[in-house]
């Protein structure tokens, strides 16, 4: 049974390594009290939880700016190198608590609310998810601010403030439905706007070339200019005092824009046009991994990187080193004081904008600014999806950035030339890898474009990093090792963050490990392999196995609140949660439901390992075959557990959103898909990572569950592999098709049929779905859906069906020798050190960005802080 400790009581026993309280109980109550009365004007009687929420967050902050100001004063004092992390999306989640572990005050903070009789968890649970993201790669950027602040880079986020992020997922009658997320409706404590820094970015007009040289210093006239106004978030580091900032820009309307209206006299009709400049940060495109080639997105693309590189110019002008005496800025040494990291190609305008500012603006000539724009820039892939490569149609970027497309023009000349080096007497060469795809509408291959302006280029897990150089970007390798190019092509498998997905989001767990191991894991994850000597002891595995349960049981009480669905906490609970994606299979795991559905109802009274599965995620808007496949999933569903032959033996539920409302207002549970991770993730059994071998570039969904101790079920797929080797290939289960086997499939001919023709259990399942036994109102819903598969199934969804069910039999024996389930859960933990950020981001330091990390380092505290300029 559950024990009466709340979350918070348990919070309390763990102690922040070596943070002594900065301040003590009493300073909390009262800089609380303080902002209820004059933050937010309201006194106990009438303040609501979000005011108490707010008035919170306030004394937190308070906590961190002497922190902010000082880091950010020690910057400019000791001029590091800066690293700039250029991302379309930061999926930061939810900042208060991540706040308090970072700062060491949790403690303080929890024993302040209770002496003020509030409840912290109550209060944490009001503020809103900073979901500027779609899944794993915003999610990565934002484990990425904490470790190299944790690691005390000087490092800095930049990013798009959309003011609507990811859309919040409504499942009406089985399908979804999308609302906007309207996050900063009730504002956000965190971020503090700066006019002051505020730039401007141009858009479309014309070129005026000195001697139509493209390569001399040009004038771009007769643009549209729009307004990039900097919102600043501070990072904190985890125990170091250190701050950084992530700075998010917001578009706004200049001053004179649409200024001919004006003087028409429409003064009324200029005001509402300025939703047109103003509309760049309106909204997150909802898309994972899919490219949609839209004008808007272009523009936000632009956007971001022009507003975010006059910053990094400025700030390199201004520092020490900038040689401000001096009557022109020396750049030829900007590398060693700027790094630039692109995360994937969204931010790969940075190349052609950095040197149009180099040539344009500061009259450094075009070969030069060139070689300086390599050296700085580097490019992470995130994916080798051909529907996901970004590819740019001339015509958009010749209206929208026509000085741009000329740079573009000048690097492919530069690089076609090194292509006739590189490969002499081969001229299909030069077609092939070409910037600019001629066939059909012309296009820049901007991942092309990222590759040969970069001195790095990585993948972000070693298969995929191998993939890379093997198959998608096999020429450009090939000529990077005949120039002698050494180091560019690289891997940083991907991390998580610990603070966030342990310390965090499982204190109990936390406390457990660290009761064993002491707390050094906290800043060294592989520490946690010591956890090993004691996977074996009984009562140790008891207390592990207990937590899991208490962790079950809260995440049960939270589905039967939302999901009106109740489930036996005692079954293994079998998660897939992450991005409906035709890739990720979750129609695989579908098939395998049907699967047990079938087994249960042929044999009714045979011992059955109880389950309930879970799935959960968000489609793009536009993806009909993703929007299906939940469908299916709740078709399923419906007539699974309303079956009384199955009982308990087997749930099925598509976690989503539900309205409750409370006395106050009307909340919403589970919308924000970070927070359900953070829900679900500790109280995960059996981890769904199922992606066909060669499609998931590395995954870090797979990271959080393993580190919190539950077992995977996975194909050999991203960092699916490397978690297998950390394990020794012991204490996971591995299946299916791998890619050697999938590329000598395709090459043979891939015919689905012959899978279905020679496996009954598909077969039956494939034929139910068919007949429509899950869609009895509408049984041919999913008839075409079928045929369809059974022709292309691009995933091979069929091929790997049958391993996927033999292996899940082996999952359902294991589960009933609770112990040895258990010990192999601790081995997981134990074994899931690699997959720390900080390791990720240490090793992106030091080979990429010729950095030097400080862990465990601090810098000045607060106490001493005194005010003065922003950097
Ligand atoms: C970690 C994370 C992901 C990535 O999950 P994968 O299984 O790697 O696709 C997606 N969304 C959210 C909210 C996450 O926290």
């Amino acid at each position: 049974m559950a024990t009466s400790l709340t979350d918070a009581d348990k919070r309390k026993q763990i102690s922040v390594r070596g943070v002594a309280p900065l301040e003590g109980v009493d300073d909390i109550k009262e800089a609380f009290n303080r902002h209820l009365h004059f933050t937010l004007v309201k006194d106990r009687n009438v303040a609501t939880s979000d005011d108490f929420y707010s008035a919170l967050a306030h004394t937190v902050k308070d906590n961190m700016v002497g922190r902010w100001i000082r880091t950010q004063q020690y910057y400019y004092e000791k001029d590091p190198k800066r690293v700039y992390y250029l991302s379309l999306e930061f999926y930061m989640g939810r900042t208060l608590t991540n706040t308090m572990v970072n700062l060491g005050i949790q403690e303080q903070c929890d024993e302040a609310m209770y002496q003020l009789g509030l409840n912290i968890e109550e209060l944490e649970e009001q503020e809103e998810d900073a979901g500027l993201g779609n899944g794993g790669l915003g999610r990565l950027a934002a484990c990425f601010l904490d470790s190299m602040a944790t690691l005390g880079l000087a490092a800095y986020g930049y990013g798009i403030r959309y003011e609507y992020g990811i859309f919040n997922q409504r499942i009406h009658d089985g399908w979804q439905t999308e609302e906007p997320d309207d996050w900063l409706r009730n504002g956000c404590v965190w971020e503090r706007a700066r006019p002051e820094y505020a730039v401007a970015v141009h858009f479309f007009g014309s070129v005026q070339n000195e001697n139509g040289d493209w390569q001399k210093p040009s004038k771009w006239r007769n643009t549209q200019a729009v307004i990039a106004l900097p919102y600043d978030t501070p990072t904190p580091g985890y125990g170091n005092n250190v701050v950084n900032t992530m700075r998010l820009w917001s578009a706004r309307a200049t001053r004179g824009f649409n200024l001919n209206l004006f003087n028409t006299g429409d003064y009324i009709q200029s005001v509402f046009d300025r939703n047109i400049a103003e509309n760049i940060s309106k909204v997150l495109y909802p898309n994972d991994n899919f490219f949609e080639g839209k004008e808007l997105r272009l523009k936000q693309e632009y956007f971001v990187v022009c507003a975010t590189l006059q910053d990094i110019v400025r700030r390199y002008k201004s520092s020490k080193f900038g040689c401000r005496d001096s009557v022109r800025t020396q750049f030829d040494q900007f590398h060693e004081k700027v790094a630039i990291q692109l995360n994937d190609t969204h931010p790969a305008l940075a190349i052609p904008e950095l040197i149009r500012l180099l040539v344009d603006v500061e009259g450094v000539a075009f070969d030069q600014a060139f070689e300086i724009t390599k050296k700085t820039c580097a490019y992470t892939n995130h994916t080798v999806l051909p529907e996901a490569l970004e590819r740019w149609p001339v015509k958009m970027l010749e209206n929208m950035l026509p000085r741009h497309l000329q740079i573009i023009y000048l690097i492919n000349a530069r690089h076609l030339k090194d292509v006739a080096k590189a490969f002499p007497n081969d001229s299909s060469k030069l077609r092939e890898m070409s910037l600019i795809e001629e066939d059909g509408e012309k296009r820049v291959n901007m991942a092309y474009l990222a590759i040969v302006c970069s001195h790095a280029v990585n993948g972000v897990a070693a298969i995929h990093s191998q993939i890379i150089i093997d198959d998608t970007f096999k020429n450009f390798y090939e000529m990077s090792c005949r120039l002698g190019e050494t180091n560019k092509w690289q891997n940083k498998t991907n991390g998580i963050t610990p603070r966030r997905w342990l310390l965090l989001c499982n204190p109990s767990l936390s406390q457990a490990i660290t009761d064993k191991i002491g707390d050094d894991w906290h800043l060294d994850l592989t520490k946690l392999r010591q956890l090993e000597e004691f996977a074996s002891d009984k009562s140790f595995i008891r207390q592990i196995a207990q937590i899991k349960q208490e962790n079950k049981e809260r995440l049960a009480s939270w589905l039967s609140q939302s999901q009106g669905i109740k489930i036996d906490s005692k079954a293994m609970f079998d998660i897939h949660v992450k991005r409906i994606h035709e890739y990720k299979r979750q129609l695989l795991n579908a098939l395998h439901m049907v699967h047990l559905y079938n087994e249960i109802k042929n044999n009714p009274d045979g011992d059955f390992t109880p389950r309930v599965i879970m799935v959960g995620g968000k489609a793009a808007p536009g993806y009909h075959t993703a929007k299906k496949i939940i469908k299916l999933i709740n078709s399923i569903a419906d007539i699974v557990n309303n079956d009384p032959i199955i009982g308990d033996r087997l749930k099925i539920v598509y976690i989503n959103n539900y309205r409750v409302s409370t006395a106050e207002k009307v909340v919403l549970l589970f919308c924000f898909s970070l927070l359900l991770f953070e829900k679900v993730t500790p109280a995960c059994d059996l981890s769904e990572q199922i992606s066909t071998a060669g499609t998931e570039a590395s995954g870090t969904g797979n990271m959080k569950f393993m580190l919190n101790g539950a077992l995977t079920i996975g194909t050999l797929d991203g960092a699916n592999v490397e978690m297998s080797e950390e394990l020794g290939g012991k204490n996971i289960f591995i299946f299916g098709m791998k890619v050697e086997d999938v590329e000598a499939m395709d090459k043979k001919g891939y015919n689905p049929q012959d899978f279905y023709n020679g496996s009954p259990n598909l077969r039956r399942a494939l034929d139910q779905i068919r007949a429509g036994l899950f869609s009895p109102k509408q049984p041919d819903l999913f008839s075409g859906f079928v045929d369809d598969l059974l022709k292309w199934d691009r995933f091979k969804v069929c091929a790997d069906f049958d391993a996927y069910v033999t292996c899940q039999e082996e999952v359902s024996q294991l589960y009933k020798d609770e112990d040895e389930w258990t010990r192999q859960c601790i081995m997981n933990v134990a074994a899931a050190g690699k997959f720390s950020s900080d390791r990720t981001i240490h090793d992106y330091a030091t080979e990429i960005w010729g950095c030097e990390p400080s862990p465990g380092q601090r810098i000045p505290g607060p106490s001493d802080a005194h005010p003065g300029t922003e950097e």
